[in-house]
């Protein structure tokens, strides 16, 4: 079974995550995908509620399995209540799944945190990963690149573009500005019902 594991704070999710979810489904053959919500230890606490950011992973996922059933949402990490780590999640999932085979989706800005990740070298071992080229992160950083060549066999890079992110997404919406073309339809409903990312205030 081709399993691979999609981890973010998604807030909200947006087109790019769709568009990084489509591709891995076509270009990875997968059979599953777990799209795993967290709270990123690295990164600035969410926004919104994990209740919400939850609902609306699970709208993404919908919108994936549309055309083509692979998607599903797991709230473990949130659920948890101290800080997890992807190798937390990698040891959950292989439980669960009876797999040894997992696949990590990361995108390039993750890519090069990788060497701060807890137990990155053990990942790399259990875990094929796969790179999403991301516009917004300029260049190739020397030290991150080393890592893709160290390891030839563990990592794949998929040539992605697209300029979207939860940040700006967030900051448009407090501007009033309307997001609905980068983001899932249902799920832009779901921010607009709920009156998410408003204000800038916590
Ligand atoms: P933020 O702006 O709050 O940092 P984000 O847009 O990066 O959010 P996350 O939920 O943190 O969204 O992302 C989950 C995963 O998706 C990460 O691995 C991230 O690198 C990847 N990702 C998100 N948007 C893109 C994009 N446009 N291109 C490539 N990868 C992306």
């Amino acid at each position: 079974m081709q399993l691979a594991v999609f981890g973010g704070t998604f807030d909200p999710p947006h087109n790019g995550h769709l568009a990084l979810c489509l591709y891995a489904r076509e270009l990875l053959a997968l059979n599953r995908l777990v799209i795993s919500v967290s709270n990123n230890p690295l990164k600035e606490s969410p926004r919104s509620s994990d209740r919400d950011r939850v609902q609306m992973a699970e709208l993404l996922a919908e919108t994936v399995n549309r055309t083509g059933a692979i998607a599903e949402v797991c709230s473990w990490e949130v659920n948890r209540a101290y800080p997890s780590y992807t190798i937390d999640l990698v040891t959950y999932l292989e439980e669960i799944y009876s797999s040894s085979n997992i696949t990590l989706l990361i995108g390039e800005d993750n890519y090069r945190s990788f060497r701060h990740w807890k137990s990155w070298e053990e990942l790399i071992r259990r875990c094929n990963i796969v790179v999403f080229g991301r516009e917004t992160v300029d260049g190739a950083g020397a030290e991150a690149a080393s890592l893709e060549k160290l390891h030839e066999q563990k990592f794949h890079r998929i040539d992605f573009n697209l300029p979207l992110s939860s940040t700006d997404i967030r900051d448009r919406i407090a501007s009033d500005q309307d997001c609905s073309q980068q983001i899932p339809e249902t799920i832009w409903r779901y921010i607009v019902d709920e009156g998410l990312y408003r204000s800038t205030e916590e």
